[in-house]
């Protein structure tokens, strides 16, 4: 599986005009070699490729490395490109600019002066966007431990609990449910807080009558999920019932409108005309999704300003939302795979404004 990555990565070097490239992101490796340590470069020529990692990984890395030499480094891993004489001069070798601090590339040019170290275009971001089986099952998974883990949260809300108690919550279970980990902090607001997007949870309380947004998910074998539900403690004002109708139809019709070769900025108007003709269109304040997988956020944006195209077996989310300053807020979001026909909704939990 890795070993078809890799023969693609170098296939595509001439393309991008390098001699070699050197990957540095760790999921980007993870995804080309199979290896799941957290400090480890991947230096790919048409020829061969090679994982560097440091003493710790000694054994992990020859038994979870497919396709590429495995090296364990003397030094700091960039050491090893020139001690080895991996690294020629005057070549060329391609790196990931958002990945790589501006410290690391100050030692890659001290240490192979005579080289140049073009930014790549997103290659692995790209190649990754499209999933194989085996990636669509992880990625299944991740979502249904998130469903499972919304179930038990539902059980434990209840008045006075801190957003920091259900967010411990939702940690837990994702964890006992067999996670590897979070895919991000949980986004639980509550109240007027439910306004802020991007809230984190803080020690306030929920309160009766009070509506509570919940954005959590989690990374199961490197691929992650991501879901945005919607609570009410005792009955909601008509104003988020309302909204809250408004967010669900537009979701409901970005779902039923996708279609693979489709452009990103076409589905986002389809939820965004929507808001819109309901007149809370300046109260929809983000795009309508983004690509999901190896990183929560994957490069394509479902945004009013893509023009990017939706390919069949991407994994994408879909989630509008409206948000009422100082009143609160609703976003619903589900992650979908984008098939031949249209999307198969991966997400089972209810959607409705669920009234504890
Ligand atoms: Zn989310
Ligand atoms: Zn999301």
């Amino acid at each position: 599986m890795t070993r078809n990555r890799l023969q693609a990565v170098r296939r595509a070097l001439a393309a991008h005009h390098v001699d070699a490239f050197l990957v540095s992101e760790n999921s980007h490796i993870r995804y080309l070699t199979g290896f799941t340590g957290s400090n480890a470069v991947c230096f790919v020529t048409p020829r061969r490729a090679v994982l560097i990692t440091d003493g710790r990984y000694r054994s992990q890395a020859p038994a979870e490395v497919d396709g590429a030499t495995v090296v364990i480094a003397r030094q700091s891993l960039f050491a090893e490109l020139s001690e080895r004489h991996l690294v020629r001069p005057g070549m060329r070798v391609g790196v990931e600019e958002e990945h790589l601090s501006a410290a690391s590339l100050r030692t890659l040019r001290r240490l192979l002066p005579r080289c140049s170290f073009p930014a790549m275009s997103p290659l692995i971001e790209r190649m990754s966007a499209v999933k194989d089986a085996s990636e669509i099952r992880r990625i299944k998974r991740a979502v249904e431990i998130t469903d499972a883990v919304f179930a038990k949260v539902l059980i434990a809300i209840e008045p006075g609990l801190r957003e920091l108690d259900l967010a411990a919550e939702i940690s837990y279970w994702h964890r006992k449910y067999g996670a590897d980990s979070e895919a991000f902090d949980p986004i639980v607001a509550s109240g007027p807080r439910a306004a802020l997007p991007h809230a984190r949870a803080t020690t306030k309380k929920i309160r009766v009558g009070e509506v509570v947004v919940l954005d959590f998910g989690c990374r199961y074998q490197g691929y992650n999920s991501d879901m945005t539900r919607v609570v009410a403690l005792g009955r909601p004002s008509a104003e988020m019932q309302k909204i809250h109708g408004i967010v669900r139809e537009a979701q409901q019709r970005a779902i039923d409108a996708i279609r693979p070769g489709m452009e990103a900025r076409a589905l986002d108007a389809v939820a965004r005309t929507h808001i819109e003709k309901a007149g809370y269109g300046k109260f929809f304040v983000h795009s309508l999704g983004h690509g999901l997988g190896i990183h929560i956020h994957d490069s394509l944006r479902i945004s009013s300003l893509s023009s990017e195209l939706l390919h069949e077996h991407a994994v994408v989310t879909i989630e509008p939302g409206i948000y009422l300053p100082g009143k609160g807020g609703v976003r619903i979001e589900d992650d979908v795979l984008i098939t031949r026909g249209g999307c198969s909704v991966l997400t089972r939990s209810p959607r409705d404004l669920i009234v504890l």
